[in-house]
């Protein structure tokens, strides 16, 4: 055969003008190009469900793992929580036991001290009222002597005033005795002053009360 200028592409037949060439490919290559242009978009759909299934699929076990994480990682942080509360719940038991401790302290210490000043308190006590016992003593044996005292000077000024009671009687008796002697009684009998005296006697025999009564009754 010979070769004609416009020849088909696929099958390479020759023909004479261009618009046989594109019957030609129109009745015999369309067809095919259509069916294959089918097939393959078949294929591509196919493979397109065939990906879309896959990312389906992965997406699927890219949920259930992502759950299982997330399931996982509440059941960590429900057991650290359980953990924490646990730990929480013993700090505080051992808080309260702490302060419990801390309380019957102080209200030991608080006991001492007030048994300490109950104890100052009445130590003190004891020795003021042994103080005022004393000076009570003290007050009554000073009251006792100046009653004492007392007494010895009235008994003195006593004796005096019987000394000299007495004596102004014996001096009366002797005046008179003296009168009746001499039948008259002397008078005028006066010392000029001034002028010496001597009152002289044993001892004890009243020369200083006869110089008291003389000097009181100048
Ligand atoms: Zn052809």
């Amino acid at each position: 055969m010979e070769k004609m200028p416009y020849a088909c592409e696929v099958c390479g037949k020759s023909y004479e003008w261009s618009q046989d060439v594109k019957r030609h490919m129109k009745n015999k290559h369309q067809q095919k190009q259509n069916e294959q242009q089918q097939q393959q978009q078949y294929k591509q759909q196919q493979q397109q469900q065939q990906y879309e299934q896959q990312q389906q699929q992965q997406y699927k076990q890219q949920q259930f793992k992502q759950q299982q994480k997330q399931q996982q990682q509440y059941k960590q942080q429900q057991y650290k929580q359980q953990q924490k509360q646990q730990q929480q719940y013993k700090q505080q038991q051992q808080y309260e036991q702490q302060q419990k401790q801390q309380q019957q302290f102080k209200q030991q210490q608080y006991e001492q001290q007030q048994q300490k000043q109950q104890q100052q308190y009445e130590q003190q006590q004891y020795e003021q009222q042994q103080y005022e016992q004393k000076q009570q003593q003290k007050q009554q044996q000073q009251k006792q002597q100046q009653q004492q005292f007392e007494q010895k000077l009235k008994q003195q000024q006593q004796e005096k005033q019987q000394l000299l009671q007495q004596y102004k009687e014996q001096q009366y008796k002797q005046q008179q005795q003296y009168e009746q002697q001499n039948g008259q009684r002397e008078e005028g009998f006066v010392f000029q002053h001034p002028f010496t005296c001597l009152v002289t006697g044993p001892t004890s025999c009243g020369d200083f009360i006869f110089f008291h009564i003389y000097v009181s009754s100048v």
